[in-house]
């Protein structure tokens, strides 16, 4: 009589304990949301190759331990105050964009893409390495019921990066549109590009990916190591080159593959310099430009997208508990093509 027991639930959570440390698999208090933030019951989460900033420390300002992941899929599981428009049970997801400030002058005018205090899962707290985790509304995509968890998660990323690049890149449907890198990003691209209504040319490295190119919607396959910028040239000129493999030097050698007016769009991101002479922009009135990920709601039109057309990462899954060999087999570029945590 009288005595109280307060059980407090626990989940479970793979950590980054500290900057270049292995994952820790641990034991966790479910975290509750507060105000404008929802608990979500996690299902599935994409491994991103953006997730070794958290793993290995490249991101400043992380504060360790820190739970990795930004292709977070699951349910509403509680709502904090502050909630309209969301409730109990419905089925989320969150992507690269974990949330943004409403504040600042990119908000104001409407361009959440690029708001100056962007929160990012993994980075800016914890994301969906993990059972529960707390969001933001801000950061918030609606699943469509036909599309599974394990489907979604890699398209929060890899997906709305490529799908809103392409959309965004000028080209129209008929035109001729390049995909350099069939990875990951790449082989979302070529899809994508093909649903579109594009000519998709894929470039890879050697011939083993062509067959795989055709089957994923590429009507042309070109290999880097030959001379992609003159064989994209032979089909007319890219009006649009997406670059999704991170390799500068691959990307320098298409500019000369576009067709006037054409636009080198990239996505993979690499460290050292684009070479292109000033000369070979004027010439055609070519432009290079970056493309990061984008809003919640140009992932809800990502999603809709992919359930409406079938397009779908290849994945290869593994149990959250084993989310140190999930990262390893992602690091080792061999994953054909994302790896996804299931809980
Ligand atoms: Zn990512
Ligand atoms: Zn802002």
């Amino acid at each position: 009589m009288g005595t109280t027991t307060i059980a407090s639930a626990t989940m479970k959570a793979a950590q980054v304990p500290a900057p270049g440390a292995a994952f820790g698999i641990v034991e966790r208090e479910i975290p509750n949301p507060g105000f404008r933030e929802v608990r979500i019951k996690v299902q599935a989460c994409g491994v991103c190759h953006s997730d070794a900033f958290t793993k290995e420390g490249q991101w400043p300002g992380i504060q360790y331990p820190r739970i990795p992941g930004h292709e977070v899929a699951g349910i509403i599981d509680e709502v904090g105050d502050g909630i309209s428009g969301w409730k109990k049970g419905q089925p989320v997801g969150v992507g690269w964009h974990g949330g943004h400030d409403g504040t600042c002058l990119e908000c104001r005018r409407g361009d959440f893409r690029n708001c100056r205090n962007l929160q990012i899962p993994g980075i800016s707290y914890d994301g969906g390495y993990q059972e529960y985790m707390v969001a933001p509304t801000s950061a918030l995509v609606a699943i469509p019921d036909a599309l599974g968890d394990v489907d979604a998660a890699p398209l929060l990323c890899a997906g709305i990066t490529t799908y809103n690049a392409l959309r965004h890149s000028g080209a129209l449907p008929g035109d001729l549109v390049a995909v350099q890198g069939i990875g990951g990003l790449g082989h979302l691209g070529i899809q994508f590009a093909s649903k579109f209504g594009y000519k998709v040319a894929a470039i890879g490295r050697g011939s083993e990916n062509a067959a795989r190119a055709r089957e994923l919607g590429a009507s042309a396959y070109i290999d880097s190591n030959s001379n992609p910028a003159q064989a994209l040239q032979k089909l007319g000129g890219a009006k649009a080159i997406l670059a999704t493999a991170p390799s500068s030097k691959a990307m320098s050698a298409l500019i000369d593959g576009l067709a006037p007016n054409g636009k080198l769009i990239v996505v993979g991101a690499a460290f050292d310099p684009i070479e292109v002479t000033p000369v070979q922009l004027i010439s055609g009135s070519r432009t290079t430009q970056g493309w990061a990920s984008g809003t919640p709601t140009d992932s809800d039109d990502t999603l809709r997208f992919a359930e409406l057309t079938g397009v779908r990462a290849m994945i290869e899954t593994y149990p959250l508990d084993q989310a140190a060999e999930a990262y390893a087999r992602m690091m080792s570029g061999k994953a054909q093509f994302r790896v996804v945590l299931t809980m």
